[in-house]
């Protein structure tokens, strides 16, 4: 059956089969996967000898019955396929802990790796994404950003290499990345909270942390939040640590309630 690409879902195929092993030798071994986006199955493939269990989502119907017919032996065992968007059925993607392996459609790519990151049966990731994006959550100091302080409340975010557009069929106008988080840690403070906390905090990086801050607690209160915990009030978002932004976070918070 010949396959088009078709745009509007992202399907941009890996072609390339050094890096297809190094994806898969870079997932480590799971009870279960979760692939979103399986594609023609070319990772899929790979995929099936890392775990016991392979569930993969997949939105495009036309895809689904290329992969059925090429996985009709695994379908019968360890492999499920599930024609759905992935993003409207999160809920029930996994009730059991899973590894997140994926190529994921670049349009949808920073949400995904949100829910994957706040999802507790998520035990951490493997994805590729334009280069851009995975250089934002993977960034350290003076790059750092809402999105790399969110993934370091798990662990560390690491990007793992590169993926030039001639790799994939047909190639995508950007370069890629692969990037991989394994979670060691469950943070304990309200995500959604600190998520849209964050967004405030980093709203114009060129502003002080505190000019950012004002729209969302009045001035001399974060100037008493500031001297509390020793922190200068020129500071800007990208110099502080994670630990104090959660305790800005609790501080600001606290006196929401007050
Ligand atoms: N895994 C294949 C590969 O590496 O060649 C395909 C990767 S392609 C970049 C992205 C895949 O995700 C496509 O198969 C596309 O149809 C699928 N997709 C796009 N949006 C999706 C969604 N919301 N939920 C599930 N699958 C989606």
């Amino acid at each position: 059956m010949q396959i088009k690409a078709k745009k509007h879902f992202g399907q941009n195929f890996l072609k390339n089969e050094s890096i297809k092993n190094k994806i898969i030798q870079s997932i480590p071994d799971s009870k279960k996967i979760v692939e979103i986006g399986p594609g023609l199955g070319d990772l899929t493939h790979g995929l099936l000898a890392k775990c016991e269990q392979l569930v993969c989502f997949e939105i495009d119907s036309d895809l689904i019955e290329h992969l059925k017919s090429r996985f009709s032996h695994e379908l019968e065992g360890k492999m499920q396929l599930i024609n759905a968007d992935a993003l409207k059925v999160w809920g029930e993607l996994s009730k059991q802990p899973y590894f997140l392996a994926a190529n994921l459609p670049y349009y949808v790519a920073t949400n995904i790796i949100l829910k994957a990151l706040r999802d507790k049966n998520c035990s951490g990731f493997v994805v590729m994404i334009q280069r851009e994006v995975a250089q934002k959550f993977c960034a350290k100091d003076a790059e750092q950003n809402s999105l790399s302080l969110l993934s370091c409340l798990y662990g560390e975010c690491e990007l793992l290499f590169d993926v030039e557009p001639e790799c994939f069929e047909p190639a995508p106008k950007v370069t890629s990345s692969v990037i991989k988080l394994v979670k060691n840690k469950e943070p304990d403070c309200d995500i959604a909270g600190f998520e849209s906390f964050l967004k405030s905090c980093f709203a114009a990086p060129r502003k002080t942390l505190a000019k950012n801050l004002l729209a969302i607690a009045q001035k001399e209160r974060i100037l008493r939040i500031f001297e509390q915990l020793g922190i200068k009030e020129s500071i800007r978002a990208h110099e502080l640590n994670l630990a104090l932004f959660l305790k800005i976070f609790d501080e600001v918070r606290d006196a929401k309630r007050q």
